[in-house]
């Protein structure tokens, strides 16, 4: 942003528009990466930012709403570009989930956290398209819906024997069954396009690669981008090469190496972290730390949090043969995060929220967290989910830093979360296009 060129006669910009609303003296970490700006203002005008600086330099329209936040914090909105939305009530999934209530529940509860915009990444119902169009014809007071609509997999593939997936994603087994599949998902027009790759660790049927081949080059055809959930550096490479978008989660099976780096970037496919998708797999086997934690307790209900703790979930994940494995493919994902950051590969901001046990605003803050301990400063963190995660939308326009122009999806703050990114806990309020919704 332009930062010198923001003196700008403010006072002119509330004529004509409905509501003007004025923040004044927080300091501003508007995304984009560059040094905060302390004793801050902002001019929000119908839900868009027409001004961002120094305070000094925006003046209050008359009839403006102003909202002194002396002391407080200012960043952008969390992106999430990897979530599931709707199909989960408790620790239950079941396509019967999928309702209006359902999911504007949980786009709410991310609203709570400061979880603006969400991509659910390929196991929603139809009913995703209107609810989307609706936000769009307006300013949303919940978090943002993106959808990959209907995803793909094999006959039979991952993930359909997970609980509640079965007819979830389109199961294709020939790229012209891909081919016609994609013919019924694109007039619904998705904003993305997944598909499942992966045996999960032999267990589990993984589409071919020559079938996943297809589907990008049909998705692309289109004019979609496809996301795959990927666990194996073969997959990451293979996909890359056929032009993928982006890899939905880390690879987990072995270190990243050049090859890998040129190709992804060569390509423009990036990279999604979901540490916390990770930690869920082994983290529940113990009571989990943040059982009791308020932050955790806010969102998730009492019956939910004794499951969780009760002998017989406990015994169930430590039934699990593979879970002394999990740790190390955490290890491995937050190595091959950070490798491939400073190797310039792009890098989004994504959790994998929404399933079972994987909780929906909390776990975003878990994995800011699974990021600083990968070694990655909170200014980064922070531009990751906010300015990045935006460019990966496409959406940079209007989402993402808090400049003139974009949507005012903003968290206010208590405290500073470039001291510590745990301090992006200590929310005060949330706007999502200007509404305050927390
Ligand atoms: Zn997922």
């Amino acid at each position: 942003m332009p930062r010198k060129l923001l003196p700008i006669l403010l006072t002119m910009a509330a004529i004509g528009h409905g509501e003007t609303i004025v923040l004044r003296n927080f300091t501003l970490i508007d995304g984009s990466g560059g040094a905060a700006i302390p004793k801050a203002g902002m001019v929000i005008v119908d839900g868009r930012i027409q001004a961002a600086g120094p305070v000094d330099q925006v003046a209050a329209p008359k009839d403006a709403k102003v909202v002194d936040l002396s002391g407080k914090y200012v960043m952008p909105g969390i992106i999430n570009l990897h979530g599931h939305l709707g199909n989960v009530v408790d620790l239950t999934q079941d396509p019967k989930n999928f309702t209006r209530a359902n999911v504007e529940a949980q786009l709410k509860t991310y609203a709570q956290y400061g979880v603006t915009a969400v991509l659910s990444m390929g196991s929603d119902q139809p009913l995703i398209y209107d609810l989307r169009a609706a936000q769009r014809k307006g300013r949303p007071a919940m978090a943002r819906i993106f959808t990959a609509g209907k995803g793909f997999t094999g006959p039979a593939g991952y993930p359909t024997s997970a609980p509640g997936m079965k007819g979830v994603p389109y199961e294709v087994s020939s790229a012209a069954e891909a081919l016609k599949a994609m013919e019924e998902l694109a007039p619904k027009n998705p904003d993305f396009v997944k598909i499942w790759v992966d045996d999960h660790l032999g267990k589990e049927k993984k589409i071919p690669t020559e079938i996943s081949a297809a589907i990008i080059a049909a998705a692309k055809k289109k004019g979609f981008r496809t996301c795959a959930h990927i666990f194996y550096y073969a997959d990451a490479k293979a996909l890359a090469e056929k032009g993928l978008y982006a890899c939905a989660h880390s690879v987990r099976d072995r270190d990243v190496d050049d090859a890998l780096i040129q190709t992804m970037k060569k390509n423009g496919t990036w990279q999604l972290g979901t540490l916390v998708r990770e930690l869920s797999t082994f983290v529940f086997s113990k009571p989990a730390p943040f059982l009791n934690d308020p932050f955790f307790t806010m969102s998730v209900n009492k019956g939910v949090r004794d499951t969780l703790s009760s002998d017989a979930y406990l015994k169930k994940q430590q039934g699990d043969k593979d879970l002394p494995k999990y740790p190390g493919f955490l290890a491995t994902a937050q190595k091959n995060l950070k490798k491939l950051y400073d190797a310039g590969v792009r890098v989004g901001f994504a959790t994998d929220s929404g399933p079972p046990a994987r909780f929906s605003g909390f776990f975003e803050h878990k994995e800011m967290e699974l990021m600083a301990q990968a070694g990655f400063t909170p200014a980064q963190i922070i531009s990751i989910f906010s300015k990045n995660s935006a460019e990966f939308l496409g959406w940079q326009k209007d989402l993402g830093t808090l400049e003139k122009g974009h949507w005012a999806d903003l968290v206010v703050l208590t405290k500073n979360p470039l001291a510590d990114i745990r301090n992006a806990q200590s929310i005060d309020s949330v706007y999502i296009a200007g509404n305050k919704v927390r």
